[in-house]
Parts: structure tokens; C-alpha cells; sequence
């Protein structure tokens, strides 16, 4: 069985998350993704909801939809305060699971284009495929001309060996483009404008009544 890791900050989980994966399952035969949110993401600023209050909502999102568990490997109490790298939860996962399980770490087109400030990025596929999906407005290629020679070896269009091997290969998808951002429906509810159909109705209501993401800031 083919494992896949979506990571993220789901701050909040939306519909550009849901959809992307739903669609990649069907394309790839995915039977479950497994959603890891992180802590301190290296490259991002700060959530601004709590670990608890991104974690209500991955599970509100999920209620619903069997092909998705939670990992809160990145975000148990002994990571706190240093920031959850990837590659080391790559490496914790091989542990438990052997050297021959077939695993791939799902991520959209602008992570991919992020990879190279990545800890140990060039490592990753010593541990998983990667799975890009597309995603508006980013570009095709990159202009970093070892990173590209890098994608194009080890790019697959073949589904099959992602799983058929236990990692190593990259596989662009055909994923529908969905333009929803956390960073919109966070600047969205900061100007009191409708989210509807950015996000599971579910977690709409629970962002309302916590009160989250509406201070503007300076
Ligand atoms: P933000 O706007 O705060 O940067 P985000 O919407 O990009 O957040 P993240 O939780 O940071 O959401 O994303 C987790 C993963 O999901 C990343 O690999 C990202 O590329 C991917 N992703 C997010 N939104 C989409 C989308 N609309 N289509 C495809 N992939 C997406």
C-alpha cells in the first residue's frame, strides 16, 4: 500500500487542501492520506491559530471523509519550540514502517518551488516519492537551473512506481486547479467578507465562534 503524508499548516484547512487530495486519491489510488500539520513551519510565520485550534479543524474537515487520518508527530509537546523539519518525521515514519513500505509526501506546486530552503532537501527522496500537485498562479519551472536537472531526473509519469517502489520519484499530477489560499480566507474574514465555498461549512462556524482571524494586523 501506497502511504501518503500531506503536510501543511491548515491554518485554516480548506478547500484547496480537501479537494487537491480527494482528486489526487482517485488519479493516484490513493486508500488514505494522512494530514501532518506542523508546528513552527521553518519557512513560514507563525500560525495564528493554536495547535489546538488547527487541530479542531482538521478533524471538523475530516469528519466526513474516511480517506483522511491525522499525524500529530510534528506537533507532540516534545517539538515544542523548535521547528518541525520534514526530513526527520520522513525518517521517524521508515522506522516504524521498514525500508520497502511505499511512501509519498504530497505537496503543492509553490512547496515544490520552496524545496530548495528546505532542510536537507536534497534527502527527501532517499525517504518518499514526492506527489506535486499544480496549484494557480505558480510556475511550471523554476529558474534554478541544478533544481530543475534535479526534478527532471527524478521525475515518474508513470503512477505505477510510486508504487512499486518505496520512494525516490517525483510525480507531477493532474489536479484540477482549485485558487484557495488560507492566506485569502484569513485576509477575507479580516475584512468581513464571505468565505463560502473556500472551506467545509463545519470549520466556517467553528472559526466564527472561536473568534479566529479577525484582528487585522498592523
Ligand atoms: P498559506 O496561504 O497560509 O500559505 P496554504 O493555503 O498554502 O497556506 P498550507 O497549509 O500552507 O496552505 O499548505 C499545505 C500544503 O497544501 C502545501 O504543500 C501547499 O502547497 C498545498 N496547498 C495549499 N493550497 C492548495 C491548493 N489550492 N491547491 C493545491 N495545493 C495546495
Amino acid at each position: 500500500m501506497l502511504t501518503a503524508l500531506f503536510g501543511g499548516t491548515f491554518d485554516p484547512i480548506h478547500y484547496g487542501h480537501l479537494r487537491t487530495a480527494i482528486s489526487l486519491a482517485q488519479e493516484v489510488g490513493l486508500t488514505q492520506i494522512v494530514l501532518l500539520p506542523n508546528k513552527i513551519p521553518p519557512h513560514k510565520a507563525q500560525p495564528e491559530a493554536t495547535t489546538q485550534q488547527r487541530l479542531a479543524m482538521l478533524a471538523l474537515a475530516i469528519e466526513d471523509l474516511p480517506l483522511f487520518t491525522v499525524d500529530t508527530c510534528e506537533i507532540v509537546p516534545s517539538t515544542v519550540n523548535r521547528p518541525s523539519y520534514t526530513i526527520d518525521t520522513l525518517k521517524q515514519w521508515r522506522h516504524k514502517n521498514g525500508k520497502t513500505a511505499s511512501l509519498a509526501f504530497i505537496m503543492g506546486q509553490d512547496s515544490l518551488l520552496n524545496l530548495p530552503s528546505w532542510y536537507k532537501w536534497q534527502s527527501l527522496l532517499d525517504y518518499c516519492h514526492l506527489i506535486i500537485c499544480q496549484r494557480p498562479n505558480y510556475a511550471a519551472r523554476t529558474d534554478n537551473v541544478e533544481f530543475q536537472q534535479w526534478i527532471d531526473k527524478n521525475r515518474t509519469t508513470n503512477i505505477k512506481n510510486l508504487h512499486d517502489s518505496a520512494q525516490g520519484c517525483i510525480y507531477f499530477s493532474d489536479t484540477p486547479l482549485e485558487n484557495i489560499s488560507a492566506t485569502q480566507i484569513r485576509q477575507k474574514i479580516k475584512n468581513q467578507q464571505s468565505c463560502e465555498g473556500l472551506l467545509p461549512l463545519k470549520v466556517w462556524q467553528y472559526i466564527h465562534q472561536q473568534g479566529l482571524y479577525q484582528t487585522k494586523k498592523i
